[in-house]
């Protein structure tokens, strides 16, 4: 979780904070390089459980008078003149206002005529190691870029305290064959397999192997007649690194401030839509999303050429490796697309000028 988070939310406990974090190790196929933190944006973030810090926000809004309902699924929406909300079983609730917070999954945006965000297929796993080999091993989270795995984002493996969350995503709507693929890239990868040597499954809540949705992109617009979009609900996630509690928590902030002002038409509530373009996206998401468009989505041969490229760059030139740091220290990514693309004669130089058309032409 980045620097950004913590300033929103505060600092959780330690019983819920698993490791702090100030660099990252990035892998490519052929090369491997550690990613301080940004010096001017200080320590980077922190390694959580999500059912504990998710628990700890809980328990904060219901500090604040608010009801949860466990274990109570959404049925149907109507909105006519006031919203109408029917869980599973039929218990019904009434309000002038929804606010849409339920992530990725698509299902209920039909209610609302909204087409949901196009989104990516994810499966990630815990795993327990025997005591001191987490410290010997990782100590800070690791990237795996490889086309061999996915040329639509990466392999990722988290460092707990006494374990690992491993996993990595597809660009497929559809989850047949992805377990068998995992299992393979953790049997079989030359360095991940090693690291993960000894390794146990150990279950949260029973399981230790979970699939996900992870939102591709951002929605046009974030409201209607009645409702509010909050989250992966409306695709706020940075599309190169699937990263989105930040947007989650800076959206439901925004929608807020708005909501507030107790109107609820679709034009009182544009002036969210206009909010999160200005806080959310003009400086920031867009320009991940152009990242992840230039970067991801290549053949595989083409994928690794251009990961230990943007290596060797962060190796050899002192303003690119500033750069990456940026990119891993939770700033705009408009502060960090803009100075890229004005370092591209030396992409040019690695991947040609034809390599470098094929990315940004995209
Ligand atoms: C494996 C994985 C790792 C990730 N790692 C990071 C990371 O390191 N950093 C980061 O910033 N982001 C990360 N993300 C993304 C991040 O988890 C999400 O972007 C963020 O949680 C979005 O918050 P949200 O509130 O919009 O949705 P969610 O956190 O997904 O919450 C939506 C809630 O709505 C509920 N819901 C859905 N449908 C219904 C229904 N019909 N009725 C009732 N409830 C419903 C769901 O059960 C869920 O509780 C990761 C995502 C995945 C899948």
């Amino acid at each position: 979780m980045c620097t950004r988070c913590l300033k929103l939310v505060g600092e959780p406990p330690d019983e819920v904070t698993e490791r702090k974090v100030t660099k990252e190790t990035l892998y490519t196929k052929n090369k491997s390089f550690s990613v301080s933190c940004s010096e001017s944006i200080g320590k980077k973030g922190i390694v959580v459980y999500r059912n504990k810090f998710d628990s700890w926000l809980i328990d904060r809004a219901e500090a604040k008078g608010v009801e949860i309902l466990e274990k109570s699924k959404v049925d149907s929406i109507k909105i006519n003149g006031k919203v109408t909300v029917k869980l599973e079983g039929g218990k019904e609730f009434e309000s002038n206002l929804l606010v849409g917070a339920w992530g990725a999954s698509s299902y209920l945006h039909k209610f609302i005529n909204v087409a949901p965000p196009k989104y990516y297929t994810s499966i990630s796993q815990e795993l327990k190691l025997p005591p001191g080999l987490v410290e010997e091993r990782f100590n800070e989270p690791e990237i795996f870029w490889d086309g061999n795995i996915t040329t639509n984002g990466y392999f990722w493996i988290f460092p707990r305290k006494e374990g690992v969350n491993i996993g990595y995503m597809e660009q497929t709507t559809k989850a047949k064959g992805i377990k068998e693929k995992f299992i393979k890239i953790i049997q079989n990868h030359p360095i991940i397999s090693q690291k993960l040597k000894g390794s146990e499954e150990m279950k949260i809540n029973g399981r230790s192997l979970f699939g996900h949705r992870i939102a591709e992109n951002y929605l046009d617009r974030f409201h209607g007649d009645h409702f509010v979009l909050v989250g992966e609900a409306g695709g706020l996630i940075n599309s190169l690194t699937g990263e989105g509690i930040y947007y989650a928590l800076k959206s439901a902030e925004l929608a807020a401030s708005i909501i507030s002002e107790g109107e609820y038409s679709e034009k009182s509530l544009g002036r969210y839509t206009e909010l999160c373009y200005s806080e959310l996206i003009d400086n920031d998401l867009k320009y991940s999303a152009k990242m992840a468009k230039m970067m991801f989505g290549h053949k595989p041969q083409f994928h690794d050429r251009i990961m230990d490229a943007m290596l060797e760059l962060t190796e050899e030139n002192g303003e690119i490796k500033k750069i990456m740091e940026s990119m891993f220290s939770s700033v705009e990514y408009g502060q960090i697309y803009n100075p890229l693309m004005s370092k591209k004669g030396l992409l040019i130089r690695k991947l040609g000028l034809l390599g470098v058309m094929k990315m940004i032409s995209r």
